[in-house]
Parts: structure tokens; sequence; C-alpha cells
């Protein structure tokens, strides 16, 4: 016999067959004659409630042995519970243990254990009702993703993990060595130039997307920022769509479609695990993501958000003039108190924006954009990207860059180049967005931090 996964139990229910489950105990209860187990197997949020008689031969030996970890196979008839609290139930024909879980040992007890002290046993927190939900959310949110651009025909593509350029120019790259040999020299001269662990796939992103029109790229990303913060990590994933023929305002609308879409698929998709964070993390969750839905993204301006952010009585830990880098504070400030709603700001100081954004007219600021979300601040960050060969060239030159290291990126501007546009989202930052999680921790299933890469 096939054993069933409990999602489709639930959904189908095959009342008066005979099932087999495979799982892990939740809870065990005794009355007189009966034991009540709750199993989950992974598949849903919801357990199944398990009837085992204390006729069964091995009641005394297996059942009343039983507590919450252990894993089990159990056969019986599904049957509509004549109890409160769930519709179904399984009767017990037979019963095997894989694994015992000794109640003095295991660590996850029925009773709510905090997030941080789960982060600390990463290996056995995805069967909390918690984090469980999160990895289904995650998974189907990253179908979601791929679901939004592939309908709208734009083509994946595997950005390299290990790359030779450095994309944001900030110098917040893990360095790729290969291992000491007989010869020290070649431990940093493995591909023959220095190497590292990608900030962003968007410069070979645009490769592509300067031949196929429409392409993205969703992978890890790393960043050697000393940020201790819940919205940083040292690895993430990251959604970087690149259209060819795009100007920043379509960047924008696209932007907010997908974010939009995003919502949708997984107030769709998971409604079941959505209201565990509607119920446990925050109250207003619907009510937030319903706004976002419904709402018309505001914009603004660098210089108007400068001007808004000098005129307010707020004292902030930054001081802001024109030309400062905004801070999560005044990003959250902007979208939380000045609009209560999600806010695009665009043409920043071309001096805090990398080479590749494109030149305004004014000759000041760049067409970039960032896309920030109340409760969490920067979730997108775009641009159009400089598609004029001269203008590309004196920036790279004002910025420093060897210009024979980006000599094919000049080529894309040599031959038939285009206007063209991209952003990267986020992933956990969304995830945060979407379960109100307060830490990025929480979202990845095994964060990696300043001092702290278990696993
Ligand atoms: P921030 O200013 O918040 O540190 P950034 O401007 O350095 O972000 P970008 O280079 O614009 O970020 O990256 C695009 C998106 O990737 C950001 O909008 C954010 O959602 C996400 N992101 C950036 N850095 C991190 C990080 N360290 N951990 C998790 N997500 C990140
Ligand atoms: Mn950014």
């Amino acid at each position: 016999m096939h054993y069933c996964r409990i999602n489709d139990i639930h959904a189908g229910r095959p009342l008066n067959q005979k099932i087999e489950i495979r799982g892990w105990v939740k809870t065990r209860r005794d009355s007189k004659d009966f034991s009540f187990l709750e199993i989950n197997d992974g598949s849903c949020l919801a357990n199944l409630q398990v009837i085992a008689s204390s006729d069964l031969k091995d009641y005394a030996d297996i059942v009343l042995k039983l507590h919450t970890g252990c894993s089990l196979l159990i056969q019986g008839i599904l049957k509509e519970s004549p109890a409160k609290g769930q519709e179904i139930e399984l009767h017990v024909e037979q019963l095997e243990v894989y694994g015992w879980a000794d109640p003095a040992r295991y660590p996850l007890q029925k009773k709510r254990h905090s997030f941080e002290f789960l982060r600390s046993i990463a290996h056995l927190r995805p069967r909390t009702n918690s984090l469980g939900a999160i990895a289904r959310i995650r998974s189907s949110l990253s179908f979601g993703v791929h679901k939004f651009f592939q309908e709208q025909g734009f083509i994946h593509v595997h950005t390299p993990i290990i790359t030779t350029s450095d994309c944001e120019g900030a110098g917040e790259m893990f360095k790729v060595v290969a291992p000491p040999h007989t010869n020290k020299e070649e431990q940093n001269d493995f591909f023959g130039k220095p190497a590292s662990l990608t900030v962003s796939g968007q410069l070979q992103a645009e490769v592509y997307a300067l031949s196929l029109g429409k392409v993205y790229t969703f992978g890890p990303t790393f960043r050697a920022e000393n940020s201790n913060t819940s919205r940083h990590l040292a690895e993430f994933w990251m959604v970087e769509p690149e259209i060819a023929f795009c100007d920043l305002a379509e960047n924008m609308n696209l932007a907010e479609s997908f974010l939009k879409y995003l919502i949708q698929y997984v107030l769709d998709h998971n409604e079941q695990d959505m209201e565990l964070f509607a119920n446990f993390i925050d109250k207003e969750l619907h009510k937030k993501l319903e706004t976002v839905l419904r709402s018309s993204f505001s914009h603004i301006t660098y210089t108007e958000a400068i001007s808004i952010l000098e005129k307010t009585n707020k004292a902030f830990e930054f001081p802001v003039r024109w030309g400062i880098d905004l801070q999560a504070e005044h990003e959250r400030y902007l979208c939380e108190n000045i609009f209560a709603n999600p806010v695009f700001v665009t043409d920043y100081p071309k001096e805090i924006k990398p080479f590749y954004m494109r030149l305004n007219d004014d000759d000041k600021t760049v067409a970039a954009m960032d896309l920030l979300l109340p409760g969490i601040g920067e979730i997108i960050g775009g641009s159009q990207r400089e598609e004029r060969y001269d203008f590309l060239v004196s920036r790279m030159k004002e910025t420093n860059l060897n210009l024979d290291d980006y000599d094919w990126y000049l080529d894309l501007r040599r031959f038939g180049t285009v206007p063209h546009s991209g952003f990267g989202l986020g992933f956990e930052r969304f995830l945060q967005f979407v379960t109100s999680m307060n830490n990025i921790r929480d979202v990845i299933p095994f964060p990696r931090t300043p001092g702290s890469a278990l696993y």
C-alpha cells in the first residue's frame, strides 16, 4: 500500500478506507479505552488525529511509550470524527515505530519556544508549526516567482555564483580561493584572477537581456557586510529581472505588479499556513497585505524625499542632507509615517549609486529606484542601466574601475545597445513582509550572519 500525505487526506477525506500515513508524533493523550495521537508529516500545518485502541496487541509496549517526536508508520481506517475539534480521525489497525525520541532529551516539547531558541536548534525547528509553515510558504513563493516571469515570456538564466566582476563596487565580496598547494601563489590564482562570491547576478543578466530580451535570475547572493540587523544576511536569495527596451517607469510598473502577484499568490495557495501568522505573529497581517494589494504605490524623487525629511521635526540618528544615502530609519519614516503606503524613491545622487545606473539630464542624479515597504524598508533596488557607451565609460573612469576588466560589458554598448532596466528583490525580505516575521534569520532554513554559519 502506498502511504498518503496528510494534506491529501484532509483535502480528499477518503472515509471508511484503509490508508497508511508516515509522520511524527506531536502529542499523545490517553483516555480509558484509547490513546489519541496527533500526527504531523510536514505536508501541511494540520495534524491528523489518530485513535489507538487499548485492544491493540502492542498497546502497552508501544502506544503508551510514544512521545512527541517519535516517527511512525500507521495503517488504519479513516472515520468521521464524532468529537469536536476535527472532522476526521484515523482508527489504527497497525502501527510501527521508525524511531523513538527520548522525552527527557528531545528539545521540542509541546510548548511555545522563542524563535531565538529555535535558531539554536535549526536542525529540528522545521518540525515546529511556524518554521514548517515558513518552509512551505517559501517553497510556494519560489514557484510563484518562476510562474510570474514564465507567464510573461521571461527566460530564466542561471548567472554565476563565482564571479570576477564586482557589481555593486562596494567591496563587500567574499573572496574565493583554492586550497593551498605546494606553490603558495596558486592559491589566489585558480581562475587566473581574483574571484569572489556574487553580490548580484545583474551584470551577467544584462548580457542575456541584450540577446533574449526579457530574462530573470533567482539565486543565492552573498554580502560580506558587517550588518548585524534583523534585515541582513551574509547569504540570501535575490530575484533579478532584466528587461531590454524598458525604461525606469516600465521597470517600476513591473516591480509593482510582481509584488502584488506574489502577495496574491501566497494568499491563494497557502491559506492555512498564512492563518498561523495572522493568529500568532501579526493580527493585522491580512489587513496589511490587502492594503498593499489595493493600493497604487507612491512615487517620489530622492530630492523630494530629502526635503520632506528635512522638514520633519523627528530626530534621526543619521542627519539628513542632500547627498546622504537613505538609512533604514529614513526609509521607514517615509513609507510608514509620511505615505503609509509602499513608496518608490527615484533619481538618487550618482555618487551613492553604482556606475551602471543611467545618468539623468541634470548630470547629478541617476535613474535609480528603490521600493520601500512599511515595516521592512527597502525591499527592491533597481534602475535603468546606462546604455550610452560614452556616458558609461566616463562613469567608470570617475569610479576608478579598470576598463579592461569590463570590456565585455562595454561591448554590449558598442554593438546593438538598447535602453534596458532591471531590479533585485530580496527574497527573504519579501518573506518577512508576507509573514510579518521580525527576524530575517527565521525565514531562511540555515541563516549565515557575521559570527554564525552553523551546519
Ligand atoms: P540595504 O541598503 O538594505 O542594505 P542594498 O541597497 O545594499 O540593501 P541592493 O544591493 O539594492 O541592497 O540589493 C537588492 C535587494 O536585495 C535589496 O533591496 C534587499 O531586498 C536585498 N538585500 C540586500 N542586501 C541584503 C542582505 N544583506 N540580506 C538580505 N537581503 C538583502
Ligand atoms: Mn539598494
